[in-house]
């Protein structure tokens, strides 16, 4: 069997998001993790995504990885090729999105991609090439003062065009407004001026359905995950997919933890409400840095706690704490040391019995899959908005949730193990 739909994300909690949407309308989706393997066995799946960690990796290594993939999905049989971002354009003035989207269409011989990271459920809107965040500026939202991608300027026309060395031009909301076909005609004006990228507003679900549907002939398309809302019926129109699919939840006994390495003010949140019900340990930084067997402190306390109770293990702080951080080790190492821990925790909890296991934080998802040897998810149900339990293909096989740090609501971590039953 060959798949329709083949993704490419930019960090492991972006790709389940958008597999998660896909879910939504029905298709049945495999999450890949990293460049994928020959041998993997893809089951039915109409649709994969090509989970990578190039949101913060060097330009020349994103764009490789980037290509390797999509090589891949295409000799899988993708007919078309999506770009996975995150919702709220994380990345740096050198890129990675630009030269990664570039590079993408050089491939795909292409020469026009929208460009949309709006997921309006989740309160990501753009409109006049601006993207809010529930209601506020990117720029004056906390993204401000994420850890690796502070977002400082909201205009996505401006953002693209710094990272390309294409052209780049908007698609406004009062003509998404009039339906697929106008849009699909501003697309083509565009590119008929030599304008590869249309920056396309979308406020609400209906604009993104109406894009989806504008883009079923291109080739590549390029956004968060909500951009993907309209394609699963552009197959089932051409005739191409069944009628949708309802996923299972997985169905996995074990220990239950959190691992939290997201700083994000949602995160911060769903730790405060677990804290005094369940069981915290908090990673401290300094002492990261300074060598001391935290992993074994860690995994020692672990031990020690109550099988039958969901525990947390978390590094998150305050933005004056993760800034004091970064002053001491240096923005990347900061991430990456803390991240490493993590892996190596995660690992430990497996080896001791943890089975059902969410991960928040896009970088600490990423972190903790690797060091799990994870390499392909079975997408599931939806816990909140862009975030489904997952299942492991692979031995050990594990319930997993891996959660972008601004995501879910503050009860997320009770609610997602209760799906479970
Ligand atoms: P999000 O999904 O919110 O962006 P990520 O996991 O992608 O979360 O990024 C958060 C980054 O912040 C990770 O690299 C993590 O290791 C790092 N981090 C976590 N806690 C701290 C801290 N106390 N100080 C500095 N950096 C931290």
């Amino acid at each position: 069997m060959t798949i329709l739909l083949g993704a490419v994300a930019d960090d492991s909690t972006g790709a389940t998001g958008l597999a998660n949407t896909l879910v939504g309308r029905g298709m049945r989706c495999v999450q890949v993790i990293g460049v994928p393997q020959d041998d993997l066995d893809l089951g039915d799946a109409e649709a994969v995504v090509v989970a990578l960690k190039s949101r913060t990796a060097p330009v020349a290594e994103a764009v490789a990885e980037s290509l390797a993939a999509a090589r891949w999905l295409r000799a899988q049989g993708a007919r078309q090729i999506f770009f996975k971002y995150c919702s709220t354009f994380d990345s740096t003035a050198k890129g990675n999105i630009g030269p990664v989207a570039d590079a993408l269409q050089s491939e795909l011989e292409s020469d026009f991609a929208l460009v949309c990271p709006a997921f309006p459920a989740a309160g990501r809107q753009v409109f006049q090439g601006h993207l809010f965040v529930v209601g506020e500026l990117l720029s004056d939202s906390p993204m401000k003062d994420h850890p690796l991608t502070p977002m400082r300027d909201s205009s996505l026309v401006r953002l693209m065009q710094a990272q390309s060395t294409r052209r780049v031009g908007l698609v406004p909301q009062n003509v998404v407004a009039q339906g697929p076909e106008a849009t699909r005609a501003a697309f083509e004006a565009l590119r008929d001026r030599g304008v590869a990228y249309g920056v396309v507003d979308a406020i609400c679900d209906a604009d993104l359905e109406a894009i989806g549907r504008a883009a079923a002939e291109q080739a590549l398309i390029t956004g968060g995950s909500g951009v993907a809302l309209g394609l699963p019926d552009n197959f089932r129109r051409a005739g191409l997919l069944g009628a949708p699919t309802v996923p299972e939840a997985p169905r996995v006994e074990g220990r239950a933890a959190v691992i939290a390495g997201s700083c994000s003010v949602a995160t911060r949140g769903q730790i405060a409400e677990v804290q005094g019900r369940w069981p915290c340990h908090k990673l401290d930084a300094h002492r990261i840095a300074a060598g001391e067997a935290v992993v074994e402190a860690a995994l020692d306390w672990f031990a020690a706690q109550d099988p039958a109770k969901p525990l947390l293990v978390y590094a998150s702080s305050d933005p004056g704490e993760v800034a004091e951080v970064q002053a001491a080790y240096g923005r990347d190492r900061a991430g990456e040391m803390i991240e490493t821990a993590f892996g190596r925790i995660a690992q430990g909890m497996v080896e001791a019995g943890v089975r059902r296991l969410i991960v928040a934080g896009g970088e600490t998802s990423g972190a903790v899959v690797a060091a799990l040897g994870v390499r392909a998810l079975r997408i599931g149900p939806e816990i909140d908005p862009g975030v489904p339990w997952t299942e492991s293909l692979g031995a050990p096989r594990l319930a997993l949730a891996l959660k972008s740090g601004n995501f879910g609501a503050a009860d997320f971590f009770s609610k997602a193990f209760g799906l479970l039953g």
